[in-house]
């Protein structure tokens, strides 16, 4: 796929700069940059960057367009359990965990292994999982247009885990919701019963 190829390209330029940057970083942090284990820190650092942050290239309306077809199943379609793996915006340090997503058809189905890839595409940036959760919520409406879309994401937030108030099992859970699972509480009930026990 064009889009992953993009990542194993690292910039030159871009890695150059990034190399030098985090080099700084190691200096002012106290470290020795000439020993074995860290003298090449700063360019792996450099291209790890790069990676987690390759989704800003990708258009996830283009993944979702690139494998559409008409369908008159209208019942609700569930992808549970999508690993995500993003990094926060605030401190430049992971969150991870589980995102969940449902979506009536109106018409119109997608791949199913479109939807983690959209997902992907998304957390791939530096995040917060609220926008993360409505981002998802709104490419997934606007590109498909179904009668509904549900996303919950569940994340640990290593910028808590490891800092500060270090309360180690702390999950955040957000939520975002469209048409039919907004206006139906029948609908809305059925989605959160079939993810239900993936709650903490
Ligand atoms: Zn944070």
């Amino acid at each position: 796929m064009s889009n992953y190829k993009r990542t194993e390209e690292y910039n030159t330029e871009a890695t150059k700069k990034l190399s030098e940057n985090y080099r700084q970083i190691l200096k002012l942090s106290g470290e020795d940059i000439e020993r074995e284990g860290i003298i090449k820190t700063p360019e792996r650092a450099a291209k790890a960057i790069q990676y987690l942050t390759h989704g800003t290239c990708i258009n996830p309306a283009d993944i979702l367009r690139s494998a559409m077809f008409h369908e008159e199943y209208k019942q609700m379609v569930l992808i549970k359990d999508i690993e995500v793996y993003s990094l926060c915006e605030h401190h430049l340090l992971p969150f991870f965990g589980k995102a969940h997503i449902a979506y009536i058809p109106n018409g119109k189905i997608v791949g199913l292994s479109k939807i983690p890839r959209v997902v992907d595409a998304f957390a791939r940036r530096l995040q917060v999982q609220e926008r993360l959760t409505t981002q998802i919520r709104d490419c997934i409406q606007e590109t498909l247009n179904p009668m509904g879309v549900a996303v919950v994401i569940e994340a640990k937030h290593l910028c808590m885990l490891m800092r500060g108030v270090q309360k180690q099992n702390s999950v955040a859970t957000t939520s975002a919701f469209t048409g039919e699972f907004l206006e139906n509480s029948k609908t809305r009930a059925e989605f959160i019963q079939l993810v239900s026990g993936k709650f903490h």
